[in-house]
């Protein structure tokens, strides 16, 4: 097994992110935790490249259907369909159209469980119900029925990997070999080191 310190996740910067100016201050909350940044570009992706990024994870329609469900369910309202594979591809629709809407930043993160610390740092999916503290529950409003009802996707700022293996099969689909650097960082000394020696003079 790698070190868990080895850990990287892929995060994205959607277009509202940019837009709201917001690019400095979501690198600053990850980066304060000790996470090393490995790469960072601006693009514009097409639709097929953000329908891909998706659909590299097998279920994903049908979760994202069922997780859209299941919250008009907790709120005791009707959701616009019972089938969640018919709402995952609505999803799907709204998603590529906000998601080339403008450019966005892609990133990677390094660091003792990267995928974990940056989803908590993010917080939920709908920023109704993100937790206060989060980036999606401290600068953004959106919730499923504002979505529902202008027909669009839900607008959270970021996309991060869920798990190792999505962040596995994410990097790579966004980023060329050469576009990650592999460095040190003075500061993983002290984040890591076993014996923390040779502080003293
Ligand atoms: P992300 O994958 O973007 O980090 P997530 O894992 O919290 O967020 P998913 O359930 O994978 O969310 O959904 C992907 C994205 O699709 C969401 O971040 C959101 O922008 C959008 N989305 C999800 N469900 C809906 C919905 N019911 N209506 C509109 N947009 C939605
Ligand atoms: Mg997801």
């Amino acid at each position: 097994m790698s070190h868990p310190k080895s850990e990287r996740t892929f995060v994205f910067i959607k277009p509202d992110g940019v837009q709201r100016t917001l690019v400095g201050e979501i690198v600053r909350r990850y980066e304060r935790t000790g996470l090393k940044l490995l790469g960072l570009k601006m693009l514009v992706p097409t639709e097929a490249h953000v329908e891909k990024h998706y659909m590299l994870h097998p279920g994903w329609k049908k979760t994202v259907g069922e997780k859209s469900i299941e919250s008009y369910v907790k709120k005791g309202k009707k959701p616009p369909s019972d089938n969640p594979l018919v709402v995952g591809e609505q999803v799907m629709e709204r998603l590529k159209k906000y998601l080339t809407s403008g450019p966005f930043v892609a990133m990677v993160w390094q660091g003792a469980h990267a995928v974990g610390i940056v989803r908590k740092l993010t917080g939920g999916t709908e920023p109704l119900s993100s937790d206060v503290g989060t980036i999606r529950g401290d600068f953004v409003l959106d919730s499923y029925v504002m979505a529902d009802t202008d027909d669009r996707a839900i607008r959270n700022l970021i996309h991060a990997s869920g798990t190792v293996e999505e962040a596995e099969a994410e990097i790579p689909h966004w980023f060329k070999k050469d576009e990650l650097v592999t460095y040190r960082l003075v500061q993983e000394q002290i984040l890591y080191d076993v014996n923390l020696d040779g502080l003293l003079e």
